[in-house]
């Protein structure tokens, strides 16, 4: 029988809501949602293959357990009873920081990721926490911490207000938009262009986005933080900075004009390969324009400045009045968020509260670089245990992480893994036990992170779209009784998870003066919540608790999980709204515009100043059918133009005499690989580019499509040792490369 499901979709960072048909207990078709309160009926290629990545026979059923060196099926009860039996003797004889963490990209496109790892890491105790978010966005979030506070209070561009937007590193046309949540991003530029806005790009590539704007500069790759410090410059040298109705919550102006002084358009010029006036002209537009936001994304964050970067597109919006206005770059506030407290001075945001053990990184956020994971499992050091085992959920960092050869090999070292992932996939097939999440239509959804990021606020929860498979266990579960399993309370019921966490919630929302539950019994709250299981009553509990909440009936119109399951397409919050001082974080209660840890690192930017890289330099690729390594399996979403080649310059392929389709050796310092070349004046010349997530080619993996047309692993090229050194983020784009031409016949992928 054929009836269609509402379902969030958790392919990219969008969140647009699909229409699911479904017949026989099967999604057979996906549609968008055109009642839904903010993507209004967008979808794009991904949400369409919702079905066919939903039924990826590929998808692992039940869990796997390794026996005499190989994986076979098991019970749950065997599984789990192997993780306990893996990790605690592991924690009782070398100590909590011997378990390492793995949190991959996907962890944030599920309800369960969002509500389990923190009480997973917080239980092992382990400072061995690595994430996806040092080889994509660690920058921002260290640059939030630092102006505002709070690391993830992270203003994003007004981008149906604004007047002028300007892009550094962001190609919202292929990705659909990253720490910024925009279903229908390319539509929403296309209405600002409608409008008499402007558009302007800065990308080494003349990617889709570029080719919609007013103005593309084509930067030489990872020197964005000197073009926004010049801008920033002339904002001050020619009198245009204007803080403008937040000025009284803003301190360090005059600091941060002298810190900035040498960085003038001239002497940016020739690093970034853009001209001075050029750039003037740019500034004066930004400052200018009625309104304006700058927005940069992953090629301003992974590069050697990048939180420099980060910092100084924030410093842009701030200097220009932009910040926390409407049509300029405002902090969303999201339905689950914690009931705002009173203004004042807060923590602070602190960095290198500890570090890595070999070579000494220092955390950022509570995480430890991505790219340091290999040593800090393969070396041993005088002081510390290295990592002996290893929990990684929905992270496939043997591709995702610099260097997956030696990944590779340290992986097959540990005492002990297990993975909580669908696929056996090139990480995951080092697993002692393999537990497999159910597909997306089997599970509800809530996006606890993207609404953080939303360019408008709203609040939707989708139920899951059909029942679980026999056999299958819920997410939730899954990481609920990994928790216990993990932490020493092997066998307990997964619901205490939950309950554990209501009580101390609740218990510490009663004594807070500003919550709306001050002073009353927690017991009688939890007795108030609503919802089917453990998740769904954590969920009612943050929305009541939330800036929209019912306080638990101090608001009879506020927002509750049983006001929300009555609106399935979505509540509409209402456009963003200016919020300082309220939801700052710092010490000084104030935006601390130079803090010392930016001030700290200007002297290497400055040294930057003379950097003229001669030879060729690599950067990353995003495709529209494509997000990081997990949707290469899916045939409807590989192939055409979502394919693993080196886009090279033409002037570049004449001077090495490479031809289009032809084989191309690549080299890095961490290793080699070779691609096919494309030929295309997209890139600039001295730039080559290739994708990331490819390079399915591992034997012991079952990823039967992914593997007929594995691509290369471009993070082969690097060996891990740059990074940013305030974040801890992997350097990816402008890395130096070399590249030789082969004959046809030359195998797709060397070793080193
Ligand atoms: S834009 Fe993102 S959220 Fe929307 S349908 Fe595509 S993959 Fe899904």
């Amino acid at each position: 029988m054929s009836r269609t499901a509402l379902r969030i979709c958790p392919l990219c960072e969008a969140t647009c809501g699909l229409v699911l048909t479904v017949d026989d207990g099967r999604v057979t078709g996906a549609r968008g949602d055109r009642d839904d309160v903010f993507s209004k009926g967008f979808i794009c290629p991904k949400g369409a293959a919702f079905g066919a990545l939903d039924a990826d026979p590929d998808r692992l059923r039940g869990p796997l357990v390794r026996v005499d060196g190989e994986l076979r099926e098991a019970t749950w009860a065997e599984a789990f009873d192997a993780v306990a039996a893996g990790i605690r003797p592991v924690v009782e004889r070398y100590g909590p920081h011997a378990v390492g963490v793995v949190l991959g990209n996907p962890n944030v496109h599920t309800m369960a990721g969002a509500l389990y790892p923190p009480l997973l890491i917080a239980g092992l105790g382990t400072r061995s926490v690595f994430t996806a978010s040092t080889v994509d966005q660690m920058p921002k979030h260290v640059s939030s911490g630092l102006l505002f506070g709070d690391a993830n209070l992270i203003p994003v561009p007004d981008l149906d207000r604004t007047g002028h937007l300007l892009l550094i590193g962001a190609n919202p046309l292929e990705s659909n938009g990253s720490l910024c949540t925009a279903p229908d991003f390319p539509g929403r530029l296309r209405a600002l262009r409608a409008r008499g806005g402007t558009l302007t790009v800065i990308d080494p590539r003349r990617t889709r986005t570029a080719r919609l704007a007013d103005r593309h500069l084509a930067i030489r790759p990872g020197t964005d933080a000197l073009l926004l410090a010049a801008m920033a410059h002339t904002l001050f040298e020619e009198g245009l900075a204007d803080l403008g109705e937040r000025a009284t919550h803003i301190q360090g102006v005059d600091e941060l004009a002298a810190a900035l002084d040498d960085f003038t358009p001239e002497a940016v010029a020739a690093a970034c390969d853009i001209d001075a006036a050029a750039i003037r002209t740019l500034t004066r537009e930004l400052a200018a324009a009625p309104t304006a936001a700058v927005y940069g994304r992953i090629g301003s964050c992974t590069v050697p400045h990048g939180t420099l970067a980060s910092w100084l597109v924030d410093v842009l919006n701030i200097l220009t009045g932009n910040l926390d206005r409407p049509g300029g770059a405002l902090f969303p506030q999201a339905a689950t968020d914690r009931t705002p407290r009173p203004a004042g001075p807060g923590r602070g945001f602190a960095l290198g509260r500890w570090h890595s053990r070999v070579r000494r990184h220092p955390e950022a956020k509570g995480e430890l670089p991505l790219s340091s994971l290999a040593e800090e499992i393969d070396t041993p050091t005088a002081e510390g245990e290295p990592v002996r085992a290893l929990v990684a959920v929905a992270a496939n960092p043997v591709l995702s992480a610099p260097d997956g050869d030696r990944l590779d090999k340290a992986l097959g070292g540990l005492d002990f893994m297990v993975s909580v992932d669908p696929y056996l996939n090139e990480t995951s097939r080092h697993a002692d036990v393999v537990l497999p999440p159910p597909p997306p239509a089997q599970s509800p959804h809530h996006d606890f992170a993207f609404n953080t990021l939303a360019v408008r606020n709203q609040v939707r929860y989708t139920r899951p779209a059909v029942p679980l498979e026999p056999g299958r266990m819920a997410e939730t579960e899954i990481l609920a009784r990994l928790v216990l399993a993990a932490t020493g309370m092997h066998g307990a019921d997964p619901a205490a998870v939950d309950t554990l966490v209501i009580d101390q919630t609740l218990g510490k929302a009663v004594q807070a003066p500003h919550s709306p539950v001050h002073g009353r019994d927690p017991q009688e709250l939890a007795g108030l919540l609503t919802g089917e299981n453990g998740p769904e009553r954590r969920l009612d509990m943050m929305l009541r608790l939330g800036p929209y909440g019912d306080g638990f009936g101090a608001d009879r119109d506020g927002l509750t999980l049983d006001r929300l399951l009555a609106h399935p397409h979505g509540i509409d919050l209402g456009p963003l709204r200016p919020r300082l001082p309220q939801p700052l974080k710092t010490r000084s209660g104030r935006v601390e515009l130079l803090p010392e840890p930016i001030a700290a690192d200007l002297p290497r930017l400055r040294a930057a100043l003379d950097g003229r890289p001669g030879g060729l330099v690599l950067v990353g690729r995003r495709h529209l059918r494509s997000n990081n390594s997990w949707m290469h399996n899916v045939p409807a979403l590989t192939g055409g133009s979502n394919r693993c080649t080196l886009h090279l310059h033409p002037e570049d392929a004449e001077r090495l005499g490479v031809e289009n389709g032809q084989p191309v050796r690549v080299k890095g310092a961490g290793g080699e690989v070779t691609a096919p070349a494309e030929v295309t004046d997209a890139v600039r010349p001295g730039v080559v580019s290739l994708p990331h997530g490819w390079g399915h080619d591992r034997p012991g993996t079952r990823l039967g499509h992914a593997a007929a047309d594995p691509g290369v692993n471009v993070n082969q090229l690097l060996d891990g040792s740059l990074l940013d050194p305030l974040s801890g983020n992997a350097v990816l784009n402008g890395v130096p490369v070399e590249l030789a031409p082969l004959t046809a016949a030359a195998p797709e992928r060397s070793g080193l």
